[in-house]
């Protein structure tokens, strides 16, 4: 184990560090054999975790459907806890594990099941899609999922003159400039139910002629990076690619060379050739593409690791699957609600 992560590691993880993450890789896939466990590990998980335990790895949208196909008897889940929440609602029947019993997300906890019933009640009759970095409450109130990678996709599938897309603000900026749709962010006071786009007289947040309501929730990674970072970066080096992440601010984006998922940019890194590339998303990720991909050179921005992401740990995965724990369980009738939500997403793909 020690061997074959260093191959891949050497220049990213001091050799000590690599030796001892080794011998707990070792008891991580032991554990998992004897307890017919199936790890997945998402592109934040740092790199001696993500080279050496998951049996697959990818993006939320990935991983959703490697935990909708599993038949192992456990799944751990390294990412957060919505992500593994997303995997107990395909997979009702199994264990689901999730290392780190406080794995949040600033993004989950920036709305609620009651927001979303006051958004619909302001705005009846607006299909709700809602970003997967949602708890599963907030899910079983939308009518369907998405993720980075299809979130143009989905609110287009939908053929609606109006759609309430939530939580991330930036998210649903740069898919509204991607869409050519006007956006809002509505407040929540109590009102009676607005006219929607083309139903009503010009003027006022409830009769502009908008096409997306969104929320003001905010990734905290992502929204950290700047223009003047790019900036910054293009004045040492200007023939350098930037890639973001769409959770970025719209100004970011527009300033990047190009702006996907996380699966998105890694794609993008494999199949082009550029002189250097910045990343701009969780630091981690930027680590394993560069351990991917040695002959390229990656800059690094990396000021920000997720705070919930870095407290999935080789230590804890051991011990999730050793004692087992922590057993995420969602309610069935909250259940039934949000599997409708991501199973149409994932039909959509
Ligand atoms: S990186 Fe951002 S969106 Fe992802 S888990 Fe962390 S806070 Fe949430």
């Amino acid at each position: 184990m020690y061997e074959k992560m260093k191959a891949r590691l050497e220049k990213i993880v001091p050799d000590v560090e690599l030796r001892y993450k080794a011998e707990i890789a070792v008891e991580i896939n032991e554990l998992k054999k004897q307890k017919n466990a199936v790890i997945l590990g998402h592109n934040y998980m740092e790199p001696a975790l993500f080279y050496s335990v998951p049996d697959f790895t990818g993006d939320s949208l990935d991983l959703s459907r490697k935990a909708a196909q599993t038949d192992k008897d456990i799944i751990v889940f390294c990412g957060v806890r919505f992500m593994a929440e997303t995997a107990k609602i395909l997979n009702p029947s199994k264990t689901v594990l999730l290392p780190a019993e406080k794995a949040g997300c600033s993004l989950a906890e920036s709305i609620t099941a009651e927001d979303v019933r006051a958004l619909k009640a302001k705005f009846p009759g607006v299909p709700v899609v809602t970003y997967v970095n949602t708890y599963a409450d907030v899910k079983a109130e939308s009518d369907i999922c998405c993720t980075s990678s299809n979130a143009a996709a989905v609110v287009e599938s939908l053929h609606s003159d109006t759609v309430i897309f939530l939580p991330d603000e930036y998210l649903a900026k740069n898919v509204a400039n991607e869409t050519g749709k006007h956006i809002i962010f509505p407040t929540l006071a109590p009102q009676p139910p607005l006219p929607l786009a083309g139903e009503g007289v010009k003027g006022g947040e409830g009769q502009l002629d908008y096409q997306l309501i969104g929320w003001h929730g905010r990734c905290e990674v992502h929204e950290k990076f700047t223009v003047k970072d790019i900036e910054a970066v293009r004045a040492q080096f200007p023939d350098v690619v930037v890639l973001s992440h769409p959770e970025c601010s719209p100004e970011v984006v527009a300033a990047s060379n190009f702006s996907g998922s996380t699966n998105a940019m890694i794609r993008y890194v494999q199949q082009t050739k550029a002189p250097r590339y910045l990343v701009l998303t969780e630091c981690a990720m930027g680590d394993n593409i560069a351990a991917a991909n040695p002959e390229k050179d990656m800059l690094r921005l990396c000021m920000v690791r997720c705070p919930h992401m870095n407290t999935i740990t080789m230590e804890e995965t051991r011990d999730a699957l050793k004692f087992n724990r922590y057993v995420i369980d969602v309610p069935e009738e909250i259940r039934v609600r949000a599997y409708r939500a991501v199973q149409r997403m994932l039909e959509i793909g």
